[in-house]
C-alpha cells in the first residue's frame, strides 16, 4: 500500500443509492490504497455493509427517511429530502469528528461529498473545512445541468412535443428529448434542485470525476470552462476496485454457472439497474421479446422493477416465467454480480438503461449495448453511446413491443453493426486500461488529487 496519505483522514459521504454508493466506496478503496484513513458517514437507510470495509470507520446519522418514504414519488424528490433535512445531523457528526481528530493527531484534510448532495457544501464551509465534490455520472450530463437556466429560456422546459426532436445548439448532439428529467410535473423544482447542485460544485474545492480523459475529452475541456476549479478525473474507477462489495443486494451467483454452459458472445444482458422501473405492460413485451428472440439471456428482475411491486416481485402471466426459462433458454436473478457477467466471455451484449456505473461497466468489458434509458442523465449517456462512441443502438420506440425487441437484439447480437460495434468498445476498453496504468491520464490526475488533499 502507497503511503503518501498516511495520517492524514478523509470523511466521505455517500448519496444513499446504489449508484451512487458504489463509486464513492469504490473512490474510498483508491483513497485508502495511498495511505489515506477514510470514515464513511451514512444515512441509516441503505447504509453500505461495513463488514466489507474492515480498514473503514462507518458513522451513521439518522435521516428520517422512512417517516416519509411513502410519499416520496421518484429519485427527485428523494434527493430533495436529504438536501432540505440532513444539514444538521451532518454538522453534528463532522463538528465531533474535528475536535476528536484534533485529539488523536490525526488531522482531517476534507470532505469528498457527493455532488447531488449540495447541502454539504454550507456544511463544509461553516466549519472550514474543505469539501471536494464527486460527480457520478458523466461529464456530458453535467453539462447538461450546467446549460438548464438557457434551456428554460429557450422554451425546452418544459418542453412541448413538437421540440423533441430539434437538436439542441448549446449540447451537440442532444436533442431535446435527450435532455436529463427528472421531475416534469413540477419544472420550477427541478431546475431549483439542478440549479443548487451547480451552484454548489462551483465553489468546492475540486470536483472529482468517474471518467477518462479518451472517452469525453471535448466534454472535459469544456467543463473546465464553465466550471473553473480543480478537476481530477481518475475514472473509471471500478478498473481499480470492483462494486461487488458495496452491492446493497446479495448477488445471486447462480447465473455465472449458467453463463459457464453458454457458448462465446451468445447471451444478452438484461438489467435496468437499481431504480428504474416500468408498467406492467412494457415488463410483459420485454419478457415476450426475450422469450422469442432466440436468443440466450440473462434478466435481472429485481423487486420493484414493475411499478407498482416496490420491495415485492413482479407478477408474471400465466405461464410465461416457464416458458422463458424452459430448456435452459434464458437465466432470471434478482440481482446479479454485474460486473462479473459482464466480463464472461458468454455476454455479447447488454440491454441496459445506461445508468453511468453500467455505462462505464459495460465500455471496460468491451461490450456492445441495447439502449433503453429511462430518466435523469440516462438519455444523455444514452444518446452518447448510440451517436458519439457508436457502441450501442438506442431503442426509442415509444411502447415497446415484442417484435421491435426481437428485431433488435438480432441487429445487436447477430448482424453486421453490432459486429463493428463490438470493435469499436473493444478499442474503448483498452484506452480505459491504458488510462488507468501508471503514467495515464487517470493515473496522473489521481496523483494531482492526492497532492491537492495533502495541501489542504
Ligand atoms: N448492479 C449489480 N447487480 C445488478 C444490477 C446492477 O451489482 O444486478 C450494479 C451495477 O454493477 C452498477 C450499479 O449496480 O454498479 C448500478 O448503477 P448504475 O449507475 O448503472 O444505475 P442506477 O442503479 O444508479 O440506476
Amino acid at each position: 500500500m502507497e503511503q503518501k496519505g498516511r495520517g492524514v483522514g478523509l470523511v466521505l459521504f455517500p448519496c444513499p443509492l446504489q449508484g451512487h454508493i458504489n463509486p464513492m466506496l469504490q473512490l474510498a478503496s483508491i483513497l485508502y490504497s495511498n495511505g489515506f484513513s477514510i470514515i464513511i458517514i451514512h444515512t441509516q437507510f441503505n447504509s453500505p455493509k461495513s463488514s466489507n470495509y474492515p480498514h473503514f470507520t462507518f458513522i451513521p446519522i439518522p435521516d428520517g427517511i422512512s417517516d416519509v418514504l411513502d410519499s416520496i414519488s421518484d429519485g427527485f424528490a428523494f434527493l430533495s429530502f436529504f438536501n432540505v433535512n440532513r444539514a444538521v445531523p451532518l454538522r453534528d457528526c463532522l463538528l465531533r469528528l474535528l475536535s476528536d481528530g484534533a485529539k488523536e493527531a490525526e488531522r482531517i484534510a476534507c470532505i469528498i461529498s457527493d455532488s447531488v448532495m449540495h447541502f454539504t457544501q454550507g456544511v463544509a464551509d461553516s466549519l472550514k473545512l474543505p469539501r471536494l465534490a464527486l460527480r457520478v455520472s458523466s461529464t456530458a450530463s453535467f453539462l447538461a445541468f450546467t446549460a438548464f437556466p438557457v434551456l428554460r429560456l429557450k422554451g425546452y422546459r418544459p418542453v412541448s412535443d413538437s421540440e423533441l426532436e430539434t437538436e439542441v445548439s448549446e449540447l451537440p448532439p442532444l436533442r431535446v428529448k435527450d435532455l436529463p428529467a427528472y421531475n416534469m410535473d413540477n419544472i420550477e423544482k427541478e431546475c431549483q434542485f439542478v440549479g443548487s447542485m451547480v451552484n454548489h460544485v462551483k465553489p468546492s474545492s475540486g470536483v472529482i470525476l468517474n471518467t477518462f480523459h479518451h472517452l469525453e475529452e471535448s466534454e472535459l475541456a469544456k467543463f473546465g470552462q464553465e466550471v473553473p476549479i480543480p478537476i481530477f478525473t481518475i475514472g473509471p474507477f471500478h478498473k481499480l476496485f470492483p462494486a461487488s462489495s458495496s452491492s446493497l443486494l446479495s448477488q445471486d451467483r447462480s447465473c455465472i454457472t449458467w453463463l459457464d454452459t453458454q457458448p462465446p458472445n451468445s447471451v444478452i444482458y438484461v438489467s435496468f439497474g437499481s431504480v428504474a422501473s416500468m408498467d406492467e405492460a412494457e415488463f410483459v413485451e420485454i419478457a415476450w421479446g426475450l422469450a422469442n428472440s432466440e436468443c440466450p439471456f440473462l434478466w435481472v428482475v429485481r423487486s420493484g422493477l414493475v411499478h407498482g411491486s416496490d420491495r415485492i416481485e413482479p407478477v408474471w402471466p400465466d405461464g410465461l416465467l416457464e416458458l422463458m426459462i424452459s430448456g435452459g433458454k434464458g437465466c432470471i436473478v434478482k440481482w446479479a454480480p454485474q460486473q462479473e457477467v459482464l466480463a464472461h466471455p458468454a455476454v455479447g451484449g447488454f440491454w441496459t438503461h445506461n445508468g453511468w456505473n453500467s455505462t462505464l461497466e459495460s465500455i471496460c468489458e468491451g461490450v456492445p449495448m441495447l439502449c433503453r434509458p429511462c430518466f435523469g442523465d440516462q438519455k444523455v449517456i444514452a444518446r452518447y453511446v448510440s451517436h458519439v462512441w457508436r457502441v450501442g443502438l438506442h431503442l426509442e420506440i415509444n411502447r415497446l413491443e415484442g417484435g421491435e425487441i426481437v428485431r433488435n437484439i438480432r441487429r445487436l447480437m447477430d448482424e453486421k453493426e453490432g459486429e463493428e460495434m463490438r470493435e469499436r468498445v473493444a478499442s474503448l476498453k483498452e484506452k480505459a486500461e491504458v488510462c488507468v496504468r501508471k503514467g495515464g491520464s487517470s493515473y496522473e490526475s489521481l496523483q494531482d488529487l492526492i497532492a491537492r488533499i495533502l495541501s489542504f
